[in-house]
This record gives structure tokens, sequence and C-alpha cells, in this order.
């Protein structure tokens, strides 16, 4: 499989040269060439089939001719070796629960995969891999816990002091070793921005090989299509026509959705449900995009006023917004009714959401009221528990703290702070031994 960047379809890349370098120089995105379409026996034969299977059939059809058979299965199996359970709510509602990694959140999925898939393409390099990576809160630490330890690459993360939550902090600053956190007073835009210019930064190419690790990166991509494919697996009722509600702040989670479609699976409709970082939801119904201010909300790993992965959106959209538009539906949902949600649902169907996972219910509740009779699934991309302090006030109960996050609540804060100037940040770097 090649690469193209969005900004120039022509021109093509190795699978090496689209991870390692993250971001194509014309500051485009990198795409595969072609989206591999699943055998129909892959689809007619899938109830009986597992998360595992899944996972080797997807990494395979991506990564096949540039990485040995061997190597994929076990990048796969590795990867995705926690379960991905589809829980019914009621009789037309589920809840995917991508919780259930080391970090709980769905961003280890893409983090465990792509730090496997680098670490086999960089084996042979003398020079280190330096990973740049902005966080609103849950990639910086699926991605430090997917390159713990590994030889030969470090992770410097950059977040938004003050805008993730404590437990969410204290996985981004404690891992120590090849793992640097660097506290940005700013916003989480603020952090994608100096990431971005740093690796357009040629003075920086003497002394790092810069990698990045964020959505941007395919390689965290591509196996978000798996647990789609899995859903898919899980539903029962398979007459209704199937709507996936996905909760967004950059849309690289949605963007795996359209890949697993275009790769077979019959979703009817997307929904794209953010919080009030609305650019996108704006996007679809103007046709113009307009980044927003990055406004700080309960569901805050979705507070991203200038999502990156549009740009992906419409290349698969072939560039054409009413073809976006009959994929993607969106809508935008306030703190209110993101607590009201949670209530009720907490309340009415004995299930706790964590304020991701209700902007997500609230996207299919809208979708459902409009366009009755579909299947709705609702990603859960957190568990509760990683939002202790919006969960126990909005419900009035503590969510039960899995023991991942019951070791790390002791353990000291280490981090650098610094503000959001591009120059402090690259003097930073350059002085950095
Ligand atoms: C990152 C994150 C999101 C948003 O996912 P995108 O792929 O950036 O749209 C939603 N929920 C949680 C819990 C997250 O960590």
């Amino acid at each position: 499989m090649r690469y193209y960047s969005t900004k120039n379809p022509v021109v093509l890349y190795s699978l090496k040269e689209a991870v390692l370098k993250s971001l194509p120089e014309d500051n485009g995105l990198f795409m595969p060439e072609y989206i591999p379409r699943l055998p129909c026996s892959f689809f007619s034969g899938m109830e009986k089939s597992d998360l595992t299977t899944i996972a080797c059939e997807v990494s395979r059809a991506f990564l096949t001719g540039d990485v040995p058979e061997e190597e994929i299965l076990k990048i796969a199996r590795e990867s995705l070796n926690f379960p991905i359970p589809l829980v019914k709510l009621n009789d037309d509602t589920s809840v995917l629960e991508l919780f259930h990694g080391p970090t709980l959140a769905f961003k280890d999925v893409g983090a465990r995969f792509m730090a496997r898939v680098m670490s086999w393409l960089n084996r042979d390099e003398t020079r280190k891999l330096t990973i740049l990576v902005a966080t609103s809160g849950d990639t910086g630490s699926a991605v430090a816990d997917g390159f713990f330890g590994v030889e030969g690459i470090e992770v410097i993360i950059l977040y938004p002091s003050g805008k993730v939550s404590p437990l969410q902090e204290k996985q981004l600053t404690t891992h120590g070793q090849n793992i640097t956190a660097l506290e940005i007073s700013g916003s989480f835009d603020d952090c994608q921005s100096l990431v971005k210019r740093a690796f357009l930064d040629l003075s920086l190419r003497e002394k790092y090989r810069l990698s990045s690790a964020n959505s941007i990166n395919i390689a965290r991509l591509i196996p978000q299509s798996i647990y789609y494919l899995e859903a898919g697996r899980q539903v029962q009722d398979k007459k209704k026509p199937l709507v996936i509600s996905v909760p967004s702040g950059n849309f690289g989670n949605l963007t795996a959705g359209l890949f697993a479609r275009r790769m077979g699976l019959p979703v009817s409709v997307f929904v794209a449900a953010t919080n009030k970082n609305d650019a996108f939801p704006l996007y679809l119904s103007s046709g113009k995009f307009q980044p927003v201010k990055t406004r700080t909300t309960i569901s805050n790993a979705m507070d991203v006023g200038s999502p990156s992965n549009l740009a992906r959106m419409d290349d698969l959209s072939g560039n054409d917004i009413h073809a976006l538009r009959r994929e993607v539906m969106a809508f935008s949902f306030d703190d209110e009714q993101t607590r009201n949600a949670m209530r009720w649902v907490f309340r009415d169907l004995h299930y706790m959401l964590d304020p991701h996972g209700a902007v997500g219910w609230l996207g299919w509740e809208k979708y459902n009221a409009l366009y009755p009779g579909c299947q709705g699934i609702v990603l859960e991309t957190a568990h509760p528990a990683k939002f202790l302090e919006v969960v126990a006030e909005t419900l009035q109960t503590e969510p039960e703290l899995p023991g991942a996050l019951r070791d790390i609540s002791g353990k000291e804060k280490i981090s650098i702070l610094l503000r959001p100037e591009y120059a402090l940040f690259q003097e930073y770097l350059r002085d950095r031994k």
C-alpha cells in the first residue's frame, strides 16, 4: 500500500515515509492509496468471528507487502488484546465500550498499533526517533503507554495546563524514562500548532528525527476501523439500518468509521456529535469551513476548534460536501445537555456514561427522534472514572476506579511548564539533551 497527501494525490509515499514523517511536506495529511474492500465472506461469516480475527484481517489488508505476515499478526494481536463489548441499553440502542485498554480510552487502540508499527519501521535506524504529541487529554497517555520503555524512541507530550482532568494529568506526567510531559499554558489547539510548526521547522531537523503520534498519523487511524467492524459483528438486529454516533473532537475516530464503511461495513449514517466546539456541524450546514475559538467543556478531550481530520473526510467524499452530508450528520450540544443525558441514562437505563459518551448519546437520541426506525450504536470513548469529578458531581455517585487508575493516583507529577509561544518551544527542543 502506498500513501498520498490530501493536498497532492499524485506523489506517492511508502508506509515508512508516511508513518515516520507523519505529515507530508505540503502540510496535507497522508491517506492510503485506496481503502481495501473486505471480501463478502468476511461479512457473511462475521457472527462466528472474533475481535482478534477481525484485527488480523484489517491489518493484513493494509500492511501486507510492507510488513512481514508474522509481524502483522503480532501487531494486530498485541494492539487489540482487550475486549470491546457492545452493551445493549434498550431495543434500538447499544453502547460500544472502547475503554477496556490500559489507559481506559479508545485512543489505546490507535496508539498501541501505531507504537508497534513505528518501532518495527524504526528497527534498523541508528538515530533516535522523537515523537511529538499534542493532547487534549487521552492521546498523550495512550501514546506514552504504547511507547513506554521502547528502545530508540522518545516521546514529548504537550498538554494544555489546567484543561485535562486530574487523573488524565497523572497519566501524562508520571511515566518518566523516555516520556517527557510539557505543560502548555494555553489550549489544545495551541499545543497542536506548536507541534505542527516544529515539523515544518528545518532548523530542528539536524538534531532530531521528528515524528508525530496524533490522529494526523495514519498508523493511528487505520486500526480504529477494526472496532467499527467489531461493533457490526456484535449487532443482533441486522435488519434495521445501522447508525453510529461518534463523539468527536479532532475527527480521527469518525474518519476511521468512514474507512470501515468503505471496507464494506453496512453503516447507514454516522452522527458526528460535538460539544460546543462546533466547527464541523457549522461546516456541514454552511459548506464553508471556519475554525472556532476553542471553548472549554466537560467533554474536554473534544475541545478542538479546528479539527485536523477534516481534510481526510473531504478527501474521502471526493471534496463534495453533498456527498459528505449523505454519510455524516452533525449535531452540537452544551454541557447542560450533556449532564442531563448522563443523569437520564444513569437513572432510567442504569448505565454510567462519561461526558464524551453522553455527547455521543445525545447525537443518537436526536437522530432517532428525527428519523426513527434505525439501530443506534453510541461509541463510549472513555471510562467514566477518567472524569471522576464531573461524573461524581453530575450523578451524585462515584464511579468505581479501575485498578489502572488506582495505582496512578499516588504518583508524583513531573512536567515542564511553557507558555504557548513557538520561540520558547523551539528553544526548549534545541537545548534539550
Ligand atoms: C480523543 C477523544 C475523543 C475525540 O476523538 P477524535 O478522534 O479526536 O474525534 C472523544 N472522546 C474521548 C474520551 C477522547 O479521548
